[in-house]
């Protein structure tokens, strides 16, 4: 008796536990797919969740820029949970990662990323759903895994498109393609805070949303990674196995689990009618994607795409005669998820074994990447390691064999203090894909840039050794004091990296006047280059907190100030020569909007706030003929299209600008927007001898060939070298060699009015990367960076935009040259 009532007991405790569990609809007050839930309220449903069910964990790992919550959940059973610790530590144990006996590791991790672009916005909604099922009617599949969801990757984006929507939509929804609420305006939910995909930021890690994701992701190390997206309103549904080009070192393993879990949905979605489709499109080859990251962290790594993306709203039209709702979209992103599970608990002791054996990286043929070069740079790479977790040590005094990245070919190299990263490492397959001379492609149809090795993206020299180089030497990277003096005329700093450009940016913002050199010079035997920073005491003589000012910046930003009680120099120019110019602290207007890449304009944004940390104004392109161009010294394009802005009136109004004494830097296509226009020298390069010849060939390309064929025109993210002309201030700081990383085919001539500083030469060398032969011909001969004066100002040109995706480390300093060093020794009138 005692026996069936505490079985009554328990059987009405737990109906009581589950029915305090809501559904998200119960919860929300509204079926899932009928609105678009803010990111609050579906924190709100998580952690009512959590705190009513043992089954789940739910917790904050960071804040957005808008200071919004980044959160995960972890799902698995009550027992699991109370042996979290160790079920972790076992599975980064069988890896090699750390070290211990926590156990063996026989559960599936499984992770689920949700809504990365803010505007695929299903996705979210889709995670409360999934959240339910795995706690209601799927929980006997919690014994075997663990699994982490994060129900918002871009809080701020979705909430940029959720908000939106919420605001324009019609009640109800209006599902005509025309309707104003399926055409979202600039810069769209995509992007996050910064404008930054955050699908291409995983391996350069620039935003806080991936720095702080990384952190946990490190800790965990899923064996299953899933990121769930939307794609144009018409396509059928995505998922794996993926596209070529595959990277070389994903296994058989990894592509075969993807063809089972593409399987195991094809029996749902066939089951249902869903259309699907597999292996086109979405190819695992650049490194910083939320399927190609996890892959080659070990992980299977995927893509799901589902139709809808920022156009769909509730419910739309779509071309193919049925209505596309968001109540399907979740549907469809809830079956995969749920099956993505279902088929990795099923293998959850294969996926931990093959998972293991990922980690063995004896095969890989380069064992240790070793580098040397600008101190400053080989920290912010250090850095950027840090970010991964990624192993690296020192050398000293030595010679490294093996693939140099400066004559591209084998070579030797010498060197004081390298940096040495080996691929014996349990991460030594992402080690190999950040760092390889050239990736190679079973296609050149990728989907994105095609090169990024990080030897050219830091300015660094380079040796790819085929044997181990051993690292013990002690770190290179020191803390720099400057003792300020009071019996000094002034003090001098080198100018070498974006460092020393973050430390201008922050003297000038503190009123301190610098001035920089633009000779070389020696001063008490020491020898400076161009571009090192003087700043005097006479330029600051109101300033009593002069030392204090200098002592707490350089301790802020690591510089050495040198003190001289001298401004006569024994060699080159003295403080108060003309070729000693002062710094205006210029102000700057950025242009964006409709007429901008929003990319673009997002990197150059975050650029100036966040990474140099000096004032920038945003201004509507739209609202150019109405703004008092007077206000400031420079302005920014960032890439666009500016067809629309730059009519007559407002380029006369520019040109006006830039004669009273200002300065345009046009990046990318912006150059392309002043080519040809009266008053600008900028041309296209048209060139390429070969053009005509292969279009005649293509013309007898068989249909089935066309798509790769038409490559011939193609460049999609290839690394050149260029020559740089050293004692032009925009490149101050730089050796006469410069690789740049090409984003397209633009081709631009040298300039005859102005200065070529960084340019192809006539023998074009494609150093990483796809450059179709056509495209490739047309670069011989073509401008990289350059400027050209008109009246008292100058037009700055960059072809190649350095600040794309903030990873290309090395082109930083130009820009900042361009903007603090060039043609802004006088103050306007
Ligand atoms: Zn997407």
């Amino acid at each position: 008796m005692l026996r069936i009532y505490s079985f009554f007991v328990a059987l009405f405790l737990t109906t009581l536990l589950t029915a305090q569990v809501q559904s998200p609809s119960e919860f929300l007050g509204y079926e899932i797919g009928t609105q678009f839930s803010r990111h609050s309220d579906v924190v709100r449903y998580f952690e009512h969740v959590a705190k009513n069910s043992d089954l789940v964990t739910y917790q904050e790992y960071g804040k957005t820029n808008e200071r919004r919550p980044l959160t995960y959940a972890v799902i698995t059973t009550s027992a699991n949970h109370s042996n979290l610790e160790n079920i972790r530590k076992a599975n980064l144990e069988q890896t090699g990662i750390a070290t211990g006996n926590s156990g063996t590791a026989d559960k599936a991790i499984v992770w689920l990323s949700y809504n990365v672009h803010g505007n695929e916005a299903s996705s979210t909604e889709a995670s409360m759903v999934t959240l339910y099922e795995l706690i209601t009617s799927k929980k006997e599949w919690l014994k075997d895994a663990v699994i982490i969801m994060d129900p918002c990757v871009n809080p701020d984006g979705r909430d940029r498109y959720a908000n939106w929507f919420n605001q324009v939509a019609s009640t109800p929804y209006d599902p005509a393609q025309v309707a104003a609420e399926h055409d979202e305006p600039w810069p769209g939910g995509r992007p996050n805070h910064y404008l930054f995909d955050l699908n291409r930021d995983w391996a350069w890690a620039s935003q806080v949303e991936s720095q702080q994701r990384l952190k946990v992701y490190n800790k965990w190390m899923p064996h299953v990674h899933v990121d769930f997206h939307e794609q144009g309103i018409n396509n059928p549904y995505y998922f794996a196995p993926a596209a070529e080009p595959y990277h070389e070192i994903i296994t058989d393993w990894q592509m075969d689990f993807q063809t089972q879990i593409g399987a195991n949905h094809a029996r749902y979605f066939d089951k249902e009618g869903w259309l699907f489709f597999t292996r086109e499109s979405f190819d695992l080859l650049y490194p910083s994607y939320g399927d190609t990251y996890p892959t080659f962290m070990g992980a299977i790594g995927m893509t799901y795409e589902q139709a809808g993306h920022g156009r769909a709203g509730l419910g739309i039209h779509t071309d193919r005669g049925y209505e596309l709702t968001l109540v399907d979209r979740v549907a469809h992103h809830k079956t995969t998820g749920l099956s993505t599970v279902e088929i990795s608990v099923k293998n959850a002791a294969k996926l931990n074994s093959e998972f293991k054996a990922y980690f063995n990286n004896n095969n890989l043929k380069y064992k240790s990447y070793v580098l040397s070069g600008n101190v400053d740079n080989l920290k912010a790479l250090a850095d950027l390691m840090d970010k991964h977790e990624i192993n690296y040590g020192f050398a000293s005094n030595g010679k490294a064999t093996g693939f140099n990245y400066t004559s591209n070919g084998q070579g030797s190299m010498s060197y004081d203090t390298a940096m040495v990263i080996s691929t014996d490492q349990p991460k030594g397959k992402m080690v190999k894909a950040l760092f390889e001379p050239d990736a190679k492609l079973s296609t050149p149809l990728t989907y994105d840039i095609t090169a990024w090795n990080l030897p050219h993206a830091y300015g660094l020299n380079a040796v790819a050794s085929t044997s181990l180089v051993r690292a013990n030497a002690a770190s290179p990277f020191k803390t720099n004091i400057t003792t300020a003096s009071t019996n000094v005329a002034g003090y001098i700093g080198k100018w070498n990296s974006l460092d020393d450009a973050q430390f201008l940016a922050g003297l000038l913002k503190e009123g301190i006047r610098v001035r920089f050199s633009e000779q070389p010079f020696v001063n008490n035997g020491v020898s400076y280059e161009r571009g090192s920073l003087i700043i005097t005491k006479s330029d600051n003589l109101g300033r009593e907190d002069f030392n204090e000012v200098l002592s707490t910046l350089s301790r802020k930003h690591n510089r050495t100030l040198t003190a001289t009680t001298t401004s006569f120099a024994s060699s080159g120019p003295d403080f108060g020569s003309s070729q000693v110019k002062l710094i205006n602290p210029p102000k700057i207007a950025l242009l964006k909007g409709d007429a901008t890449s929003s990319l673009s304009y997002g990197a150059t944004w975050y650029f100036f706030e966040q990474t140099l940390q000096y004032p920038v104004t945003s201004i509507n392109a739209d609202k150019l003929g109405r703004v008092n161009l007077d206000e400031f010294d420079v302005l920014v394009m960032p890439s666009g299209w500016y067809g629309s802005v730059l009519n007559e009136s407002n380029l006369d109004k520019v040109k006006d600008f830039v004669r009273g004494g200002g300065k345009v830097i046009a990046l990318a296509n912006a150059v392309g927007s002043l080519a040809g226009k009266s008053g600008f020298s900028i041309k296209r390069n048209t060139g390429g001898s070969d053009t005509e010849k292969s279009d005649k060939k293509e013309n007898l390309t068989p249909y089935a060939d066309r798509e790769n064929a038409s490559t011939t025109n193609f460049i999609t993210g290839s690394i050149f070298k260029t020559k740089v002309d050293t004692t032009h201030p925009m490149a101050f700081g730089y050796p006469d060699t410069y690789y740049s990383l090409k984003l397209g085919s633009n081709s631009y001539s040298y300039l005859d009015r102005g200065y070529n500083v960084a340019w192809i030469p006539e023998e074009v060398e494609n150093v990483a990367g796809f450059a179709g032969e056509t495209a490739k011909g047309k670069l011989s001969n073509s401008l990289i960076f350059g400027e050209e004066r008109m009246g008292r100002g100058s037009v700055i040109y960059m072809v190649d935009d350095p600040l794309f995706r903030a990873f290309w480390h090395n082109g930083k300093l130009f820009f900042t040259n361009a903007i603090f060093l060039t043609n802004n020794g006088k103050f306007r009138l």
